[in-house]
């Protein structure tokens, strides 16, 4: 469910719509499915079909794909920090994403702003991991 409300906000930021079509492209899943989670999200009240923009977020369900995205962009920036390569970043935060506990992410994001504000130790870490 996490996937499907991330993809909807990643296509409507694109292109100002998601229509199934895409989520099933970029998930991976068949249209058939995609239909079929729609209509769970849209009777949970997180998104809402309009005649011409197709599928929307709700105001709840933008707030909730909202925090998947931030927590995909933490988990991006953490593994930015030691060099890894953007293909292998992308394949972790996706598996990564929807098992990682609240407190595990709050531990992450305090590493990744000290990193950030001490280059240095981000240089041993760096050279460490090219030994
Ligand atoms: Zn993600």
């Amino acid at each position: 469910m996490d996937d499907y409300l991330e993809q909807i906000l990643h296509l409507i930021k694109e292109k100002g719509y998601a229509r199934p079509v895409d989520i099933s492209r970029r998930l991976s899943i068949s249209q058939a499915s995609v239909t079929n989670m729609l209509q769970r999200l849209d009777s949970e009240g997180l998104v809402k079909h309009e005649k011409y923009r197709g599928t929307v977020l709700t105001k709840e369900g933008e707030q909730i794909a909202q925090a998947i995205m931030d927590r995909h962009e933490l988990l991006t920036e953490f593994l930015r920090l030691f060099g890894i390569d953007e293909e292998t970043i992308y394949r972790d935060v996706e598996g990564m994403e929807h098992h990682v506990s609240r407190a595990t992410l709050n531990a992450l994001r305090a590493v990744t702003e000290t990193l950030r504000e001490t280059p240095d130790f981000r240089e041993r870490v760096l050279k460490r991991l090219g030994e």
